[in-house]
């Protein structure tokens, strides 16, 4: 069996026209766009890179982008004090802060200060537990896991009853799609499985999954034989595993990897994403959308 391929690259950019359309019309018929800060402190070069592709994005689907870029020595409470203006700003509808933040600033108090209403990023205890109530209390499913699913029900793939089994628990994977697909509702209504370090015979857990989700951070961790015929397979990871030159451009590039061998694997799923090219690109696209909701909720219209 050769795996069909789930490319984010391809999702992403419809869910981006989507947005494009939305914000037009809600900007003609109200005449207002929604407001995004993204607030870079220091001078990190990966995260420079993101806020840049956020902005690009942010711009290309009609919002108002404010790039706030602070010094690495900011205070604390200098920050905590521009994060309550944007708080209070009634043009900004989500605030993002870029992460690592400098070792002198205290990461979680920053994150806790965002109004729960602007946290577009969906890391507020209260969006986290808006998450796991599920439903119509769910405001803002943060970016990676809201991709994740995306990718699965655009790909036609049923959740309805399927057997879940998701690698890693991390509190920005793991956990949050683990709790996404056991909601009862269309796009979910799994039976959830999840495994970590701790696991007795993790291959025979992800045997039996009709929906393998795997964000481990360990490069090629799933064997092929540990894939259930037919299974879809969302890899997660993004590993750095060396460099080379890029054709395009001449300069060097991270060669990356996800956490299944996928070679070996596209030849037993049914469904696969590749790394890069599978759910990277869509993280972006769910931040869009939950900027876009974040003003329709404001406006009523969600
Ligand atoms: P993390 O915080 O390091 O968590 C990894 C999880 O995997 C932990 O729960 C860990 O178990 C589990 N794990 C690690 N090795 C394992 C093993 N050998 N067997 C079973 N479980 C194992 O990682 P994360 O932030 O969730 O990220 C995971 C991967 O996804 C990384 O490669 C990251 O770069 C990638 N990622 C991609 C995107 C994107 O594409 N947009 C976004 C976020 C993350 P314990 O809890 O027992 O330690």
């Amino acid at each position: 069996m050769t795996a069909k391929l789930i490319m984010g690259t391809q999702v992403n950019e419809e869910i981006l026209k989507e947005i494009e359309q939305e914000v037009a019309s809600i900007k003609k018929e109200r005449g207002v766009v929604p407001g995004l800060v993204t607030i870079l402190v220091g001078e990190n070069p990966a995260s420079i890179s993101y806020v840049t592709l956020k902005v690009k994005t942010a711009n290309r689907v009609g919002f108002k982008e404010v790039q706030d870029n602070q010094p690495a020595d900011i205070s604390e409470s200098a920050l905590l004090a521009l994060i309550d203006k944007y708080n209070k700003d009634d043009s900004i509808n989500g605030i993002l802060v870029q992460l690592p933040l400098p070792k002198h600033i205290d990461e979680k108090k920053v994150l806790n200060a965002i109004d729960p209403d602007k946290d577009v990023d969906g890391f507020h205890p209260v969006n986290v537990g808006r998450l796991m109530i599920g439903g119509s209390e769910v405001k803002f499913p943060p970016c990676t896991p809201a991709g994740i699913q995306e990718l699965i029900v655009r790909s036609g793939v049923n959740t309805q009853g399927a057997e879940v089994v998701v690698v890693g628990r991390s509190n920005i994977v793991g956990k949050p799609i683990a709790n996404m697909m056991l909601q009862k509702g269309r796009n979910a209504n799994s039976t959830v499985t999840v495994v970590h370090t701790a696991t007795k015979d993790l291959a025979s857990h992800c045997l039996r999954a009709d929906i393998l989700i795997v964000a481990a951070g360990v490069p090629g961790l799933v064997k092929p034989e540990w894939i259930k015929p037919g299974a879809c397979v969302i890899d997660v990871g993004v590993n750095r595993v060396g460099e080379k030159i890029s054709e395009k451009t001449g300069k060097k590039v991270a060669i990356l990897r996800g956490d299944v061998d996928f070679e070996a694997a596209k030849e037993i799923a049914g469904f696969i994403t590749p790394v890069p090219g599978g759910v990277g690109p869509m993280t972006i696209a769910m931040l869009m959308k939950n900027t876009l909701n974040s003003l329709k909720f404001k406006l009523g219209i969600a």
